[in-house]
């Protein structure tokens, strides 16, 4: 079976390596704030390992990330806003657009991954990602 990887896709289409820039928007998720549970997915520590505190803003937390990634990569190199801890929609739009916005707004990201679950993902906020993209 053929598999075509993310990563090869990046590279064919912009040239070069793509990194993941670990962000975090400061959402819980259902199986921790006691809505379905409070103690989460046993695999899952919920810190989301890489990314830098929800406190900061986006913009610093993309320049933290970029440090931690600044040994290995190039000049050019471009980026994926990864959302990584929790469930990243796991909030109201008015809240998550102009995070989402924020981590898309550099010319050298190129992508915008968002770790969330399907039964956090209502008709708005599949609109939200539409429009964004
Ligand atoms: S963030 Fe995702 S993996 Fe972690 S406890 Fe919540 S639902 Fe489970």
């Amino acid at each position: 079976m053929y598999y075509r990887s993310l990563n090869a896709y990046l590279r064919e289409t912009f040239g070069c390596k793509v990194y993941k820039l670990a962000l975090s928007a400061g959402c819980t998720c259902p199986n921790r704030d006691g809505t379905l549970g409070t103690r989460g997915c046993i695999f899952c520590s919920g810190s989301g390992e890489f990314a830098a505190p929800a406190v900061l803003p986006i913009a610093e937390q993309i320049v933290q990330a970029k440090r931690l990634v600044a040994a290995k990569a190039r000049q050019d190199a471009r980026f994926i806003a990864y959302f990584q801890d929790y469930t990243n929609t796991y909030a109201p739009t008015d809240t998550l657009k102009p995070l989402f916005t924020s981590a898309i707004d550099w010319p050298e990201v190129c992508a915008l991954s968002i770790a969330t679950r399907p039964d956090c993902l209502p008709q708005e906020i599949l609109s939200l990602l539409s429009e964004l993209r």
